[in-house]
């Protein structure tokens, strides 16, 4: 079973419920140290350093796995992945987090098989056993080109373009896109009317969102948890999978109006549930 809708994830503070670089590094004891270099070079490569201190002091890819493993997540985030999943939902993320970090935690949780594509910035282990960390866009080369509150190694609205221009008949899928960072401000500009934006509220991209949002085309639902989260994504499948179905029967059959009758007979959808 599939329909029409693309979900599309951000990951830290999102899918799990803190920022799995600080987790990291507050768990393996190095925050002074991150602190001491944060304003010293980017993010992204303060991380790649930050990999390279961990591999010095004796800390084990293991160990890393071990405390990836144990991040916090709101009980009701992967029981919503499944359900998006099992209704025919095209999952994906997009995150600024790392592909290492990222498939350590989908694999451990159980629910890598639900999405279709990540997208974030390289992240392996070498040869050494060091997790080498590098930016999506490569910064040192040329810039990404965004004038958006992005930070120089990801521009997130040019990787939804992307998605867009790469899957088929991208110009007619709904969209759903979910996030709370400053960085999901950007992508949030990039979608339709007919699209839905999920902006974690009173996070950053909420209040760049509430700035002024008619900037934004898509229909806007904010969430707090991942109850929440749960609840307003399921609803906003339902409704589109209803809208798509009357449609089409609409155009199919040419038909001006829509008994109830006729919506009773489309498929029914996955309850919300508690
Ligand atoms: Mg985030
Ligand atoms: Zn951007």
């Amino acid at each position: 079973m599939s329909n029409n809708i693309v979900i599309i994830f951000d990951f830290d503070k999102t899918i799990i419920d803190c920022d799995s670089d600080n987790w990291l590094i507050d768990e393996l004891g190095f925050t002074d140290l991150f602190n001491q270099l944060l304003p010293t070079m980017p993010w992204n490569s303060v991380m790649d350093k930050m990999m390279m201190e961990f591999h010095s002091n004796g800390v084990t890819i293991e160990e890393i796995e071990k405390v990836l493993q144990r991040i916090p997540i709101h009980h009701r985030i992967i029981p919503a992945i499944k359900s998006a999943h099992a209704l025919g939902c095209d999952l994906r993320i997009v995150s600024d987090a790392n592909m290492f970090y990222i498939e350590t935690i989908l694999k451990h949780l159980g629910i890598s098989e639900c999405f279709s594509e990540i997208n974030s910035n390289p992240g392996y282990v070498n040869q050494e056993g060091r997790v080498r960390i590098s930016p999506y866009h490569d910064f040192n080369k040329a810039s990404h080109g965004c004038n958006n509150v992005c930070p120089p190694n990801m521009c997130k609205g040019l990787i939804i373009d992307k998605i867009k221009n790469t899957i088929y008949d991208g110009d007619n899928k709904r969209f759903i896109y979910l996030g709370d960072g400053a960085g999901d401000y950007c992508p949030s500009l990039r979608f339709k009317e007919r699209d839905f934006v999920m902006p974690r509220k009173n996070f950053p991209v909420w209040d760049l969102i509430c700035k002024d949002p008619s900037l934004v085309k898509a229909e806007i639902h904010g969430w707090c948890d991942g109850e929440e989260l749960e609840q307003i994504l399921i609803q906003l499948i339902n409704k589109i999978i209803i809208e798509d179905n009357v449609q089409f029967i609409a155009t199919d059959c040419k038909l001006q109006t829509l008994s109830i009758h006729v919506l009773e007979s489309l498929p029914k959808a996955l309850p919300v549930g508690p």
